[in-house]
């Protein structure tokens, strides 16, 4: 049976971040994608200049046509916005509670860019981190969903990432980037029972653009295949260090690098 997953985020128009980095992912692992757009952007690689939400009724128009007909293996949750697109995202998830889900919690994007109503921060832990199988915030979301300043050491990643954990997601994997001049970038995977480092050679690309969105849609995509979390977060790993090579390659845009899948 072909092996299907879902994507519910915002629109990036020049390809390298959202719903578009979402379905190259999913199709470079052999994986059938869909989406549910919960937002349009106007943006490329210098920038965002616009956002059109999606009306809460008409993204859950979207989820019904696809879910009612699609078996669907896994869904990533990407840009939401603000707090009613949430409550509807929660709703539809509720609805399919058998799918895993990833939650690729997007606020604010490399350039800066506000992608989530600041006031929506409760209503995203509140309804969507139980849900979720798995959540992959970096360590700037991690600190806006704790109301801490981001994490500036190992040690504060895994506090985070438990502290996370213990507010009701099942598994945090929280994001290290790229610190200082490491030559490794550094992500800290929490499980009911464990905490793990997991370690990535750092690729030399200056500002990357969609790496957290391709990330989250990679394991989606490994989840849908059958592997078990920590193979999908490992193998999803690999995916976007290959991607940033490809990237590293390329010139594409006069702002930042879009992957390439
Ligand atoms: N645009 C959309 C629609 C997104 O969902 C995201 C991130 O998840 C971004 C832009 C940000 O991408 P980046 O911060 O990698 O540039």
């Amino acid at each position: 049976m072909t092996t299907i997953a879902l994507t519910i985020a915002g629109s990036d128009p020049s390809g390298g971040a959202g719903i578009q980095a979402d379905l190259k992912t999913f199709a470079a692992h052999g994986v059938y994608g869909a989406s549910v757009i919960t937002a349009l952007t106007a943006q490329n690689t210098t920038g965002v200049f616009g956002i059109h939400g999606v009306p809460p009724d008409f993204i859950r128009a979207q989820a019904e046509a696809v879910l009612s007909d699609l078996h669907v293996d896994c869904i990533k949750v990407g840009m939401l916005g603000d707090r009613a697109t949430i409550e509807v995202v929660a709703e539809i998830l509720e609805a399919h509670a058998s799918i895993p889900v990833v939650l690729d919690p997007v606020m604010v994007t490399a350039s800066g860019d506000l992608l989530l109503a600041s006031d929506a921060v409760d209503t995203l832990l509140q309804r969507l981190l139980p849900l979720a199988r798995l959540i992959t915030p970096n360590v700037h979301e991690a600190g806006l969903l704790l109301g801490e300043p981001p994490a500036d050491s190992l040690g504060a990643m895994e506090r985070q990432a438990l502290a996370l954990r213990d507010l009701g997601a099942h598994a945090v994997l929280l994001k290290g980037g790229r610190r200082g001049d490491v030559s490794t970038s550094t992500d800290v995977l929490c499980t009911a029972d464990a905490a793990e480092w997991l370690e990535a050679p750092r690729v030399a690309i200056e500002r990357p653009h969609g790496t957290g969105c391709t990330l989250s849609s990679a394991i989606a995509a490994q989840l849908a295949l059958g592997r078990a979390l920590r193979d999908a977060v490992l193998e999803g790993k690999r995916y976007v260090t290959a991607a940033l090579e490809r990237a590293s390659r390329v010139s594409i845009g006069h702002g930042s690098r879009p992957l390439i899948h």
